[in-house]
């Protein structure tokens, strides 16, 4: 439950009451987190009473509506703390609500949204499968309707919060004689229905706190009023806002972990010395230091940018692509380099450095992998050069 007097609050003051959330809660209970292998619940609840799992929803269903600049502000705040705790409400704010707010029915949207944005429900978004990841189109994972319900049947799995869920997205083919994205519904799924199981993984290389689960789905009942928008076959469709609106918030998650990184590292570097004087005072570690602040602030000018024009109305996917792109790619460069300054204690220790290092280089395979934004971004520039000359989003007015 959100505490009430959040919704009186301006903007200013609940982006300085998650900074100070951040500096006095998140950050001093990374270690703890990390020993438990989860967000701490104590914290999830905290995050539902500071509204963290409204900041996108409509205040007509009971969230913040801060606008996608806003929100942006906030993920470069909280994500100076560990990326782990913003996958505990992403699935949340990002995927599911955008979904059910873009394309939900009515009864969807009233039912659904006010108790997620509460954070008393918390959704996952179930599109990979093990047969169908970055081709997601092709998933086999069914549903078939029997009178006022669907009969689905598959698995999916890297689900993030499968293990917290209450209610899962799944995305499952309608019409089997459509083998391509066409044949692809939304339907919501309540995770305690008889038929559905979850299970985490053994070992994670990073994000290890945010663990993603399989979900099995066996002749799972689910009524027909759950399929999304009381529409099939448009399901993949109906994701692609929600994927936009994931996929920038992951690339101002990407500069609030550089920013942290390259905060700890240069306090290491001012603190050790080598050779009778600072580390910091050597011209190669500033040349470093230098290079990744320039790369960290070009990647928070394309967030800020991507999410001025997000709101302005149509959504600048492909600026988004390259925002999730490049800021992705950067703070994997800048966590590497980080490790290298830190020496040894990079690599042994309990610094947050080596863990951080780890959890980034999962940001560069979720909401879109690398190659796959390189691929899109390059097909459209072929396409749109291809038709009037101009690339797709072009500033040229
Ligand atoms: C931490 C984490 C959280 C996740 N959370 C969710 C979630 O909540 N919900 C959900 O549905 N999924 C989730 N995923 C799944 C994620 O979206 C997929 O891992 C991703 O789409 C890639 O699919 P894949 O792992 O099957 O890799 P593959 O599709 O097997 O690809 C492997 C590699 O080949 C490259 N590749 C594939 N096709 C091409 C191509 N045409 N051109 C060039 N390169 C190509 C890819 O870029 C990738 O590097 C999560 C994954 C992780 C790691």
């Amino acid at each position: 439950m959100i505490d009430k007097e959040i919704f009186d609050y301006d903007f200013p003051t609940y982006l300085k009451t998650i900074a100070d959330f951040t500096a006095s809660e998140l950050i001093p209970a990374e270690d703890e987190m990390v020993a438990a292998g989860a967000v701490p619940d104590r914290i999830v609840t905290r995050m539902a009473e500071l509204g963290l799992f409204a900041i996108s929803i409509p205040r007509s269903y009971g969230g913040l509506e801060w606008s996608m600049a806003q929100q942006v502000a906030l993920t470069l705040e909280f994500t100076r703390a560990s990326c782990v705790y913003r996958s505990r409400f992403s699935t949340v704010i990002g995927l599911c609500s955008q979904a059910i707010l873009d394309h939900g029915t009515d009864e969807q949207k009233q039912r659904l949204l006010p108790e997620m944005a509460a954070g008393e429900l918390v959704t996952a978004f179930a599109l990979t499968e093990e047969g169908a990841g970055s081709d997601a189109g092709h998933l086999t994972t069914t549903a078939r309707r029997e009178g006022d319900t669907y009969i689905v049947n598959g698995s999916k799995r890297y689900i993030t919060n499968a293990g917290w869920a209450d209610a899962f997205v799944v995305f499952a083919r309608t019409d089997q004689s459509i083998p391509g994205a066409d044949g692809v519904s939304a339907l919501i799924v309540d995770a305690s229905s008889p038929g559905v199981r979850t299970a985490l993984p053994a070992i994670m290389n990073g994000h290890a706190e945010a663990p993603v689960g399989e979900i099995y789905l066996e002749n799972v009942v689910v009524p027909a009023s759950n399929l999304l928008g009381d529409i099939e076959g448009e399901g993949l469709r109906m994701a692609l806002r929600g994927i936009n609106h994931a996929r920038l918030h992951v690339a101002a998650t990407c500069v609030g972990q550089a920013t942290r990184m390259l905060e700890e590292v240069t306090a290491h570097l001012n603190a050790r010395k080598q050779f009778g004087a600072p580390l910091s005072e050597l011209g190669a570690v500033q040349a470093t230091l230098g290079a990744s602040f320039a790369e960290m602030e070009a990647g928070r000018a394309l967030v800020m940018e991507s999410a001025r024009a997000f709101d302005e109305g149509d959504i600048p996917r492909h600026r988004i692509a390259a925002a999730k792109l490049y800021c992705s790619e950067m703070a994997s460069r800048v966590a590497d380099r980080c490790v290298q300054l830190m020496g040894g204690e990079g690599i042994v220790g309990p610094h947050p450095i080596p863990r951080m290092w780890r959890d980034v280089r999962a940001l560069r395979i979720y909401e879109g992998s690398s190659p796959i934004h390189e691929r899109n971004l390059a097909k459209a520039m072929i396409k749109q050069v291809g038709v009037d000359g101009t690339l797709p989003n072009s500033y040229r007015v």
